[in-house]
């Protein structure tokens, strides 16, 4: 085994959200420091960190600072620009590497890595003109999502087809002329994902699958136990620790799949960070999905990812962030606030779990 990150050592997190903001808590429970490299002044995360460095996530002489004071750099979000964090590895140890985010940050890529390691996956075609987006409509009789393949998220940049026939001229342009992949529309029965970790040893680890509800797009609810077979369940932990392998992971990964009426899984996208429906496991579980990612990328003995109770997460999401004192009268609810000044609607405020008895 790899020598632990020694006590006090710093950890650098790219990105400025809740995510940076509770990696950066789990990071102080384990007696390390926290940089922040975030361009909005008083970020999430930096209410909770050592240190913020002001700046873009690509400028150079801000990479250099923080490659400079930490001893290995992670991030909490997948668009991190590539050239930074290779920039980064550098003269820094970078967990996760650099190719999962080459691989998470386009559509086309990451589904052709799925299945280029035995990961099926909706069918798929790139659309980079009208013709293209023709043809695979054809392909897959009418129905489809057509979505950018770069810089999505919470179902930004998509655009369903049902039972379509007519033409699709401008469809190209209408989605901001950017590269597209449309993919087949999957008649799932229920969603699930699964929060997985890899250590420095290559040591494997994974929680429960959650059950995930979306409301607009946006995740509203996680819960435990997600209503699937153990067989399912296996088959979801597996295809998680083949793409922890296939990457050379070091770290906790977010796998988000389609759970089909047959009990089959189709991967919907991965992300390599903590995951908003892994909160739960900070209620529900000895150590959380935060902490195991910190215990990853330092080296250290991965957590037990066994569940103590039942639970249900359930996202705070604008003026919901106004529920909190009523909330905080329930018993066994697990409250927490992510310190953003501004309540804007579909904005991620917070989330709260509730412990269910088992
Ligand atoms: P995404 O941005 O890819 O995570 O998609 C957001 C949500 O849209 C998913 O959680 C699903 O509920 C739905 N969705 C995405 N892709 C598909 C698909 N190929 N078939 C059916 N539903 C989908």
């Amino acid at each position: 085994m790899t020598k632990p990150l020694p006590l006090n050592s710093t950890i650098g997190i790219i990105g400025g959200g809740q995510l940076g903001r509770m990696l950066a808590m789990a990071a102080a429970r384990l007696g390390y420091r926290t940089v922040i490299l975030e361009p909005q002044a008083d970020c999430p995360a930096a209410q909770a960190a050592n240190r913020q460095i002001v700046a873009a996530y690509d400028d150079p002489a801000a990479l250099d600072e923080l490659a400079k004071v930490s001893a290995v750099v992670t991030y909490e979000f997948e668009n991190v620009p590539v050239v930074a964090a290779e920039r980064l590895a550098a003269s820094v140890p970078v967990h996760p590497p650099p190719r999962a985010l080459k691989v998470s940050q386009d559509r086309l890529a990451e589904k052709t890595f799925l299945n280029g390691i035995g990961v099926p996956t909706a069918d798929f075609r790139a659309v980079d003109s009208d013709a293209d987006l023709h043809a695979a409509l054809d392909a897959f009789g009418g129905n489809g999502i057509l979505k950018t393949r770069r810089l999505g998220y919470d179902g930004k940049g998509q655009r369903v087809f049902r039972s379509h026939t007519g033409d699709v001229t401008g469809s190209v342009a209408a989605m901001g002329g950017v590269p597209l992949i449309l993919e087949s529309f999957v008649p799932f029965e229920r969603e699930i994902s699964i929060i997985a970790a890899r250590g420095i040893d290559g040591g494997l680890s994974a929680f429960d699958p959650a059950e995930n509800v979306h409301r607009d797009g946006i995740l509203h609810t996680s819960t435990l136990p997600a209503s699937v077979s153990p067989t399912t369940a296996k088959a979801a932990t597996g295809a998680a620790f083949s793409i922890l392998g296939a990457l050379d992971y070091v770290g906790v990964i977010g796998v988000e799949f389609f759970v089909l009426p047959d009990g089959g899984l189709l991967a919907n996208e991965i992300a390599p960070r903590v995951h908003n429906s892994g909160h739960w496991t900070e209620a529900a579980c000895a150590v959380s999905q935060f902490e195991q990612h910190i215990r990853a990328v330092a080296g250290l003995p991965l957590g037990d990812p066994r569940r103590h109770s039942d639970c249900v997460m359930e996202n705070l999401i604008g003026d919901d962030v106004f529920r909190a004192p009523a909330l905080l009268a329930e018993a066994d609810l697990v409250l927490h606030l992510y310190g953003k000044a501004e309540a804007r609607p579909g904005r991620k405020m917070g989330h709260f779990t509730r412990l269910l008895r088992r």
